[in-house]
């Protein structure tokens, strides 16, 4: 997300992300909110339905034991069921409902909340901060200039007890998980934005109470692959002795990655160049409001398609506009391929 609010940018690591990687893209997401026509895509809603069912799980609010997965399984078949049965084809796509709950059934089922290795703070489960269009306070990029802020949902606080300092917990489907996915994850500049923002965040919350905060150690990422189980009814598992109908969903792998830290460099490196990506954005937002009140021109004129030199149409799993760029990226074909987003303000 990345919007304009009485005339200041607040930007989301999203759409930090999209307009470095590629300005076309980032504008046609985030300034003119679009998506291609017919692409509705299961990957964001599973995201979204499970990140829900999880503030639930480690926020206590479906219990213990059995019960508690039977009630986190019911909150995320009334979100689910009824789209993936809609959007995801019946036979292949490892997201539609049979497959993506047995993932999640499998996931809760080896973790238990109470085997958790932190304790989640209750009230900063999915904490949306920096959202001064909803009137809380601003996060400023530089706290020298009020134009340029940043907005963040953190998926958990939670306490260490160990290392007696908070780590931020960030939930993340993915469809493959290896060596290299943890590689990934260490030098994620996302992780970065977010312990960034944190940091400020929780340290102005003890001080409105007048007391020192503790330190953010590091960030986490609570890895879930949601790869396509086994569930074959007649062959046997030789690991669990049954059908894999029956064990399909033993066999899900999941991952607490990190803590991982980031040094003060890094962070201050990262917020540079958060800086510099969103005055471009600015300067597109201005020319896109300047296109629609004469009535002619196009942001798409400015936004440079970077992509094509670095590689990002193709390099992070093909772009959703690569057809739209393959036509000439005409900003007249727009409402013929293009279609507004449903998430639009999210993100
Ligand atoms: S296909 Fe390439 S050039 Fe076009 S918007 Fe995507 S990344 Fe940019
Ligand atoms: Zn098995």
């Amino acid at each position: 997300m990345a919007k304009m609010h009485e005339g200041r940018l607040i930007v989301r690591n999203s759409s930090l992300v999209d307009f470095s990687r590629c300005e076309r893209k980032g504008a046609l997401s985030w300034i003119l909110g679009k998506v291609p026509r017919g692409n509705e895509s299961a990957a964001p809603r599973l995201g979204t339905e499970v990140h829900r069912v999880l503030r639930g799980w480690y926020g206590g609010e479906f219990g213990t034991g059995v019960e508690a997965v039977r009630a986190a399984m019911a909150t995320f078949e009334a979100g689910y069921r009824e789209f993936a049965e809609r959007v995801c084809s019946a036979g292949d796509d490892k997201r539609r409902w049979g497959n993506a709950s047995r993932v999640l059934q499998g996931y809760l089922e080896q973790n238990m909340p109470e085997a958790f290795p932190f304790r989640p703070i209750p009230q900063w489960l999915e904490v949306r901060v920096g959202d001064v269009s909803a009137g809380q306070e601003e996060i400023r990029l530089d706290e020298e200039r009020e134009d340029l802020l940043f907005q963040a949902t953190f998926d958990m606080v939670a306490w260490d007890e160990r290392s007696v300092a908070f780590v931020l917990v960030d939930h993340k489907t993915t469809s493959w998980l290896s060596e290299l996915t943890s590689r990934q994850y260490a030098g994620d500049p996302q992780g970065t934005g977010y312990l960034w923002a944190a940091k400020k965040w929780v340290k102005r919350q003890y001080e409105e109470a007048g007391q020192r905060a503790p330190d953010i150690q590091g960030m986490c990422f609570n890895m879930i692959e949601t790869k396509e189980l086994p569930s074959d009814p007649k062959r046997k598992c030789k690991k669990h002795g049954t059908t894999y109908s029956e064990c399909g969903r033993w066999h899900v792998r999941s991952e607490l990655l990190g803590p991982y830290v980031r040094t003060p460099e890094m962070e201050e490196g990262w917020r540079v160049e958060a800086i510099r990506t969103s005055e471009e954005i600015r300067r597109l937002f201005d020319y896109s409001e300047r296109c629609v009140a004469s009535g002619s021109g196009s942001v798409l004129d400015k936004a440079e398609p970077k992509g094509l030199v670095s590689g990002a149409c193709t390099i992070y799993g093909a772009c959703e506009f690569l057809d739209f760029c393959r036509t000439g990226a005409s900003p007249r074909l727009i409402d013929t391929l293009l279609e507004d987003r449903k998430d639009w303000g999210e993100g």
